[in-house]
């Protein structure tokens, strides 16, 4: 069954638009990645999946219209924000007892055994735990809810790579059972690569790439290619290319990889060197949109 089916759907706050067309279809039991520069979209298309804000167009998740059936697809779904943050007065006790009382789905004996692999203590407050604890303890909280589906809008921001990672693979690890689907936003894709089973690029209010990992294996070819062959490598119209040091790096959509194997060598491009091909050629070397 589909967790997510979004067909057309608009939004604009005056006159920006934000979502212009949004389309993607997301199967439960997927990790998606949603990845796009600021300002493409992002947090606007999961805030009108949580029906947070109204939109034109056909949207549904879980099965529901999420402005119309808010309440019934909240008892379904966990969202966080920001995993660093959480309110600083806050003792870590009264988190629990919080989410005891506001998640139909929290089991607190769960969250209490992910803290007890913590040195988090129940009567520590917010304000005196680490950045990196504190996303320990809100990934304690959320894990421990049984949700059907659980969205991330950039949640690492603000954290130091080994946190970013270490909160990843418990994602994973500790969390993920192939029958729960995770939508995650983000602009870094390095981190949460590995984990991904979809991904779907979003620029200017629009899905422009939507596919499952595998997907990416057998569409898109990367080589790396010597002077001496770079013409004929570019008569096979890479969709983007670079120098790296002195060879020319081409990114293929769609192209013959036994053809390309003749001119140099050919992998799989990361998510990475996709995205700066997909959408970087609009922007210029300061980040500004052309
Ligand atoms: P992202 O999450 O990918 O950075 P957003 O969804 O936040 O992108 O924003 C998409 C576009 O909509 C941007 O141009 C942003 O400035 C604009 N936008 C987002 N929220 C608002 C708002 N509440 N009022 C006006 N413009 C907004």
């Amino acid at each position: 069954m589909s967790c997510i089916e979004a067909r057309g759907v608009f939004k604009s706050y005056g006159k920006t638009t934000a979502l212009n067309g949004f389309q993607l279809s997301v199967g439960e039991g997927r990790i998606l990645g949603l990845i796009g520069p600021n300002g493409a979209g992002k947090s606007t298309a999961l805030m009108a999946m949580l029906g947070l804000i109204p939109f034109d167009g056909s949207l549904k998740v879980l099965g529901l219209d999420p402005w119309k059936e808010r309440g019934a697809l909240m008892e379904q779904v966990c969202f966080i924000a920001d995993v660093a943050v959480l309110p600083r007065w806050m003792k870590v006790s009264q988190a629990l007892d919080y989410m005891g009382g506001v998640h139909p789905r929290f089991d607190r004996a769960k969250a209490e055994a992910f803290l007890a692999r913590t040195s988090i203590k129940r009567e520590s407050k917010v304000r005196e735990l680490s950045k990196g604890m504190v996303a320990q303890l809100h990934l304690s909280l959320v894990m421990a809810v049984d949700a059907r589906l659980l969205v991330l809008d950039e949640p690492t921001l603000g954290l130091d790579i080994l946190y970013r990672k270490a909160f990843y693979d418990s994602l994973l690890n500790d969390y993920f059972d192939g029958g729960r689907t995770i939508v995650v936003s983000t602009h870094q894709v390095d981190e949460i690569e590995h984990i991904l089973t979809d991904v779907a690029f979003i620029d200017r209010g629009q899905v422009v790439l939507d596919s499952s990992m595998e997907g990416l294996e057998t569409r898109f070819a990367e080589l790396l290619v010597g002077p001496d062959k770079a013409d004929a490598a570019r008569a096979l119209n890479p969709i983007h290319e670079r120098q790296v040091f002195g060879r020319q790096l081409m990114i293929f959509d769609g192209a013959d990889r036994k053809a390309l194997a003749k001119l140099g060598e050919v992998r799989t491009p990361g998510l990475a060197d996709l995205f700066v091909a997909k959408i970087a050629p609009r922007f210029d070397m300061k980040g500004r949109a052309a």
